[in-house]
């Protein structure tokens, strides 16, 4: 074992064996040993004793979009990277969208990757896109170490990235499948997006109509029926509708290979109380009512649902207008995410090992990093969170990193204050004083 180089003690460090007193040593950025609480570990250059605040494994959340370049007014690296540390994300997997270029080829990856190389503060992977003329860029992005493809079925909201008809899904999936990558997908039917009431306008109620549960259900269904005829791997993104969970259970329960996330604003806002006007809180598909948030909560607890992503999006603050229908759709919660997911699921008694498992375990686990991130134990990465889960704060949108300052969340009181956060054994921010940035550029190789 080389030279520990840092121990952190705390009295509940969260383990996948469960939570308990520990000390955790790190040498050359990896966990090297969990030992009991008191253990003396003579070597150590560096011992802190984090007393009973928490020490969890940095989240990894696979759902975000930067924007840079191109859109950098909506999003840079910089300032996503540092809200995600703020937020105890220690790794984020980057959306091929909204970013000019999109990560449709590997030209396209490379210029990503040069933008966001020094920026980051925490590690930073990427999605591909998958276009309808792009299935022969495909392989070479996968062999260039993006992390899986995604596509939408119904259209995206940015001309440059067009979504795939159910012939080009079949096309895309079956070019994915033979080189043994994963497809996510953003599955809202556009048919039952055209048949639904477009009144547009400042009323939620006229946005929820307009983007009906069944279209995701009939896009889920069409896609579980296309991984399993071609045996391939798919993964919904941003799970809304609850009645689509019995349409994924039976599909899990029969060995087809979907996975599904959900995100913050449909665990922990409801529709009902969403003011007219407020575009803060649009997204696609939308936060819905209060009885389907606690079905997705039950779907959370029983597996049916994998995990819990942010999908932040932001766009500059003049396009949340008022109006439904044209506001750009998106919400920011790199920040946030933590402590939202954990206010509501204390609530509902779960514990915040669920969290870790939804946040962190799972997602590394559904991009193949959990040989590294997700988890505090021997040979992974010391990517920390260390958290206060019982200290509460009101949401103040001046205190957010990300760049346009808006959030669903302003002037709500959470519980989990993250203290500090670390990347292989460094400490990245604390009290909301960052370091320069050390994160790096992860591929599916890594
Ligand atoms: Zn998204």
């Amino acid at each position: 074992m080389s030279e520990a180089e840092l121990v952190l003690r705390s009295t509940r460090v969260i383990t996948p064996e469960g939570t308990r007193a520990a000390a955790v040593v790190v040498a050359a950025g990896k966990i090297t040993a969990v030992l009991p609480y008191d253990a003396s570990v003579e070597s150590a250059a560096r011992v802190e004793d984090l007393g009973d605040d928490v020490l969890l494994p940095g989240l990894v959340d696979t759902h975000v979009h930067v924007n840079d370049p191109g859109r950098t007014e909506w999003e840079g690296f910089w300032t996503a990277t540092r809200a995600a540390a703020a937020g105890g994300i220690t790794t984020l997997v980057d959306m091929p969208l909204n970013s000019l270029p999109p990560t449709t080829t590997v030209d396209n990856l490379r210029v990503k990757q040069r933008v966001a190389a020094d920026k980051a503060h925490i590690d930073v992977g990427f999605w591909g896109g998958a276009l309808p003329d792009n299935v022969k860029d495909l392989r070479p992005l996968h062999e260039a170490g993006v992390f899986g493809f995604k596509a939408f079925l119904s259209p995206s909201g940015v001309d440059e990235f067009p979504h795939l008809d159910q012939d080009r899904l079949a096309q895309s999936l079956a070019e994915i499948a033979s080189f043994g990558g994963l497809l996510i997908v953003h599955a809202e039917d556009p048919h039952h997006l055209a048949a639904a009431p477009q009144h547009g306008g400042p009323k939620y109620a006229d946005f929820l109509a307009s983007r009906p549960r069944d279209a995701e259900d009939t896009a889920i269904a069409q896609l579980i029926a296309q991984a399993k005829r071609l045996d391939a791997r798919v993964h919904v993104l941003h799970l809304s509708s609850s009645d689509a969970v019995p349409l994924i259970a039976a599909a899990k329960a029969e060995g087809v290979r979907v996975t599904a996330e959900t995100c913050p604003h449909y665990l922990t806002l409801t529709a009902e109380e969403v003011p007219d006007g407020a575009s803060e809180f649009k997204c696609c598909p939308p936060i819905r009512e209060s009885a389907n948030q606690d079905l997705l909560w039950q779907a959370l607890a029983d597996g049916t649902i994998d995990c819990v992503v942010t999908d932040h999006s932001p766009s500059t603050a003049d396009l949340k207008t008022d109006d439904f229908a044209t506001a750009w759709g998106g919400i920011s919660g790199l920040q946030l995410s933590l402590a939202a997911v954990w206010t509501e699921a204390r609530r509902r008694g779960h514990g915040l090992e669920d969290v870790v498992r939804w946040m962190s375990s799972r997602t590394a686990e559904l991009v193949g990093l959990d040989r590294h991130k997700g988890a505090v134990e021997v040979g992974r990465d010391a990517d920390f969170a260390v958290l206060a889960p019982d200290e509460t704060f009101t949401v103040d949108p001046a205190a957010l990193q990300h760049r346009n300052r808006v959030t669903a969340y302003a002037g709500k009181t959470l519980y989990g204050v993250v203290k500090s956060t670390w990347l292989r054994g460094e400490r990245v921010v604390v009290n909301g004083e960052f370091t320069e940035p050390r994160g790096r550029l992860l591929t599916r190789t890594h």
